[in-house]
């Protein structure tokens, strides 16, 4: 199994890396945010152990990046007593956290345990979404209703895209935000409502996104 550790700590990763290969599991390692993304388009890593504090960018702006691309579970790293990184990593698609300093034996029970939780490779059959006659391509970005390309803002897009990857599910209006504006999520409540209404203009299905009052929006 490989998996890929993003993590600045060239010691910790070290460790890591040579505890866990006597176990099976291939650790790569990335030292900055923007590696980390480089790597997961290049490989279908089992899983991603993604620390917080690196030194370009904030681990969750990485983590929101990545849910952009992909699906491999993602644990997070976390120094101790930072709930709020955790809940919001939680929220913002990661799987499972781990409070450093690391313990091998609950890092492998977590990893082993998110890994059960998805298909054999961590990645969605095909990144292509097909509702009715609208598909939604997440690694290229683009849309096509009734065959014909539709063209979204990346705002439009990032709003469809967090719903395509959980179609016929129900995905609130929070969770919408964190993915696609994070940290500023508190100020668009008003925009997403604005992005939406342009968003449903353009599929031209109006039966496609069905709004779930006081909670959120559903694909399919
Ligand atoms: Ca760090």
């Amino acid at each position: 199994m490989r998996l890929l550790l993003i993590e600045d700590n060239a010691d910790l990763a070290g460790l890591l890396a040579q505890r866990l290969a006597p176990r099976g599991l291939d650790l790569d390692v990335a030292h900055t945010g923007e590696e980390g993304l480089a790597m997961i388009e290049l490989v279908a890593y089992a899983a991603v152990l993604l620390d917080l504090g690196l030194p370009d960018l904030d681990g969750l702006e990485v983590l929101r990046r990545l849910r952009r691309v992909s699906s491999v579970p993602v644990l997070v790293l976390t120094a101790r007593g930072d709930e709020r990184s955790v809940v919001r990593g939680l929220r913002g698609g990661a799987d499972d956290y781990v409070v450093k300093p690391v313990r091998l034996r609950e890092l492998l029970a977590r990893i082993e345990a998110v890994h059960r939780r998805v298909p054999a490779d961590g990645q969605p059959a095909s990144p292509v979404v097909q509702v009715a006659d609208v598909s939604v391509d997440l690694r290229a970005r683009t849309v096509r209703v009734a065959d014909r390309p539709v063209e979204l803002t990346t705002k439009e897009f990032e709003v469809l895209a967090v719903l395509a990857r959980r179609p016929g599910a129900a995905v609130s209006r929070q969770q919408i935000m964190d993915e696609v504006w994070g940290d500023a999520y508190l100020a668009v409540s008003r925009s997403l409502d604005v992005h939406m209404t342009s968003l449903r203009a353009k599929l031209d299905r109006p039966e496609l996104v069905s709004t779930i009052r006081g909670f959120g929006y559903r694909l399919g």
